[in-house]
């Protein structure tokens, strides 16, 4: 059985990609096969697994407006049984574009279908946004992973979030579920992370993962390698801290 897990957060910089990314290649370290799928047009899991953008043919764009098939989209990356659906600027477009098609919400649906039964895990990671494409990306989903950044207002903007899911559920796709809560960018050091934690934690109770993300500069960097953690250094608190959070992942099947 493959399960689809939606990476959404509307707000930007909260390690939607860094998740997405991480636990992709987590997953397929534990053997798992893997189809990462890249829909913000900022395409940055799409560098961040290492495919040039340039030489991308056909992208998201392409399955979402030209019906592409999905699989001639597909490409493999450096980690064995990860795979990745690219996204260029191009997908900018399909927004505006999608407006006037016949059932725009369920482009992203029906392409996933037709390869869901390749992999084990397909992850979506999605815009920082709540149009057209991260709700395409809740339709197709089978659960939703909620990453949430250790600041102020930690909170904040996520009833809209938590509104949209309820709007896909009652609408377009009656079994997606929370399928759980991320803390990221967690700083040991200071008071206000346990704060973020306690506030979370009574929000979202048995929601919240038990692994928790801290800041750690190897996985910032990583992304200018165009690699995951896992091949960039695997014997980092990162590394460390995605595997974790994959085996928790993986064992809620
Ligand atoms: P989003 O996709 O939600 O916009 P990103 O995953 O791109 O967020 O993260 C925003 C920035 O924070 C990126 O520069 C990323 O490298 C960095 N970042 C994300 N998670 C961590 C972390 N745990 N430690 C350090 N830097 C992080
Ligand atoms: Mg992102």
């Amino acid at each position: 059985m493959s399960k689809i897990i939606a990476i959404a957060n509307q707000k930007g910089g909260v390690g939607k990609t860094t998740t997405s990314v991480n636990l992709g290649a987590s997953m397929a370290t534990l053997g798992k096969r893997v189809l990462l799928v890249d829909i913000d047009p900022q395409g940055n899991t799409t560098s961040g697994v290492g495919v040039n953008k340039a030489d991308v043919e056909n992208c998201i764009y392409d399955i979402l407006i030209n019906e592409v098939n999905p699989q001639e989209t597909i490409q493999e990356t450096r980690i064995e049984g990860l795979h990745i659906i690219p996204a260029t600027i191009q997908l900018a477009g399909a927004e505006i574009e999608l407006v006037s098609t016949i059932s725009r919400e369920l482009k992203l649906k029906k392409a996933l279908n037709a390869v869901k039964a390749n992999y084990d895990y397909i992850i979506i990671d999605c815009p920082p946004s709540l149009g057209i494409l991260t709700i395409n990306s809740l339709t197709a989903a089978d659960s939703v992973i909620i990453p949430i950044q250790c600041e102020y207002y930690a909170l904040e903007g996520l009833s809209q979030l938590l509104n949209t899911v309820r709007l896909v559920q009652k609408n377009l796709n009656p079994h997606l579920k929370i399928e759980g809560v991320l803390l990221t960018m967690l700083d040991a050091r200071t008071n206000l992370g346990i704060q973020v934690i306690e506030e979370v934690k009574k929000y979202f109770q048995e929601k919240v993962y038990r692994t928790i993300i801290p800041r750690n500069v190897r996985l910032s960097e990583a992304p200018s390698h165009g690699q995951s953690i896992i091949t960039y250094d695997s014997r980092s608190k990162g590394a460390e801290v995605y595997l974790e959070l994959a085996k928790e992942v993986i064992s809620y099947e």
